[in-house]
């Protein structure tokens, strides 16, 4: 029987509406033979507002923080009280709440005392978002007719200790796996889990990162050798830009391991840039999916993508990127500079987007605010600095740009009114990108796309569900 892994986004359980919709789609796995193991967000926006309670604790504000919890107490109490009926296992489950609960607010009390926001704090405040929802849902799961069982994805998402980020132990995971999760699913449970949550060796609450609950069915997929992992979310699939942008957005029906990874890194936010890499390893098939629409056939990620006629299969925007000059007439025939610029970004763990040197500078982008004023200083003693936020990053993913000629030209005159800071043709070649002022973004995206898919590729994108919405 084929194993799958399948990962429910926050819109996907956002409500008792929402959940129960999820357990239909689950119920129908387990009745077409497959074997599921689930893994669960927080309920939408939960995460956003256990960052607040956290903030606001901090600053000292314990009334402000305390009543966020309580409405947070209170839509979960909601959501459970709505979706489980059966009043000993609803009494089961609203004492489990109330315990987090208190839990949580004792962390906030004891935050808004001493007024120090720790990463490793702030990682057990929103951890309770994923710990709350993945209870529940089991739990609803049960009177759904799913023979569903509760796991604590901390028992098994073994990280290091970078909180807010933490990295994975592959081997330690796949070894909780085969010993807490494996025997579950040989005796017919289904382990719900919460994504994005893991802890370190001392058994304390780590996260993978926002959007992380992607990377955590990646892992467990990766872990148990699935046979697939489905990305449930409330699109129908990797469109060929965020539909919130660009409403005539095209489903792309099949894409490369490559390209999702690099659209993923450059923020489209419907996966984690993480998350293709376990399956890509073990050539698990990923599938983009919609809770809401789950008839439709989503996006499939394959290792090797099909030939496309169109030269472009997305566009991805990253916003709020940073862009930082280093100059310096010292650089001019000098050989190691660049390298002492790199290491000051290594020394500060902070991950650059994009480069461009010339001979007397070099250009790059982070997304990274807080660590800026650091960086500069360091960077102060071997060049001159400046930065300037409000950027974004446009990138144009597709494998059939390699050799087309005359692909930038199309590309630039197509935002000709907008002014161009930076520009890379990405190593892979499966990529270029340019950054632009955050005010020019979206209309760039909108024009780029209405220029490179006109005319789109019906092997590769869903044109009959654009031409059924023109025909409405
Ligand atoms: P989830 O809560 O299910 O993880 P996310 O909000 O993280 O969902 O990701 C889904 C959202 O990603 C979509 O609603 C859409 O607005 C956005 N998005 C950005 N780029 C794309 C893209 N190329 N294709 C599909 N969705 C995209
Ligand atoms: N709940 C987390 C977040 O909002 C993780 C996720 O949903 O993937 O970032
Ligand atoms: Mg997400």
């Amino acid at each position: 029987m084929s194993l799958v892994v399948m990962k429910f986004g926050g819109t996907s359980v956002e409500d008792a509406a929402a959940i129960t919709r999820t357990a239909g789609i689950v119920a129908g796995r387990v009745a077409a033979g497959k074997r599921p193991v689930v893994v669960v967000s927080a309920m939408s926006k939960v995460t956003d507002q256990l960052l607040a309670c956290a903030a606001a604790a901090s600053r000292g504000d314990r009334t402000g923080a305390l009543a966020i919890s309580q409405r947070l107490r209170s839509r979960h109490r909601d959501t459970a009280a709505a979706l489980i009926k059966d009043a000993k296992n609803c009494a089961t489950i609203q004492t489990a709440i109330e315990r987090e609960f208190e839990a949580l607010d004792e962390v906030l009390r004891g935050l808004a005392a001493i007024l120090e926001l720790t990463p490793r704090i702030s990682d057990l405040i929103v951890s309770y978002g994923e710990r709350l929802s993945s209870a529940m849902i089991a739990e609803a799961f049960k009177e759904r007719e799913i023979n569903s069982i509760h796991v604590d994805a901390r028992e098994i998402i073994i990280t290091d200790s970078q909180y807010q980020k933490a990295i994975p132990q592959d081997e330690l995971i796949d070894e909780r796996c085969t010993r807490l999760v494996r025997p579950l699913i040989d005796a017919g449970l289904v382990p719900v889990m919460g994504g994005f949550i893991g802890s370190n060796e001392a058994g304390i609450t780590t996260t993978l990162g926002r959007g992380g609950s992607d990377f955590t069915g990646a892992l467990i997929g990766g872990a148990l050798h699935a046979d697939a992992i489905e990305i449930w979310t409330d699109v129908n699939g990797i469109m060929t830009t965020d539909p919130r942008i660009c409403p005539d957005a095209l489903r792309v029906k099949e894409i490369s391991f490559e390209e999702a990874a690099e659209l993923a890194y450059f923020g489209a936010k419907v996966l984690h840039p993480a998350t293709i890499l376990p399956a890509v390893r073990k050539n698990i098939p990923v599938l983009v999916l919609n809770s809401k629409n789950p008839a439709n056939e989503g996006t499939r990620i394959i290792s090797l993508a099909p030939h496309c006629r169109s030269p472009f299969k997305c566009i991805a925007l990253k916003r709020k990127l940073t862009i930082i000059d280093v100059v310096a007439s010292r650089m001019l025939m000098t050989h190691g500079y660049l390298k002492s610029v790199f290491d000051i970004f290594d020394k500060h763990q902070c991950p650059v987007d994009m480069v461009s040197t010339s001979e007397v500078s070099v250009s790059v982008t982070v997304d990274s605010t807080d660590k800026l004023p650091a960086i500069a200083d360091d960077l102060s003693k071997i060049a001159d600095v400046k930065y300037e936020g409000c950027k974004a990053l446009v990138c144009m993913v597709g494998e059939d740009i390699r050799g087309q000629r005359g692909i930038s030209a199309q590309v630039f005159a197509a935002i000709k009114h907008v002014n161009v800071r930076m520009i890379s043709q990405g190593a892979s070649e499966i990529n270029m990108s340019f950054m632009i002022e955050e005010s020019d973004a979206e209309e760039a995206v909108r024009s780029l796309h209405a220029y490179f898919f006109k005319d789109p590729d019906p092997e590769i994108f869903d044109v009959e569900a654009r031409n059924a919405t023109v025909a409405q």
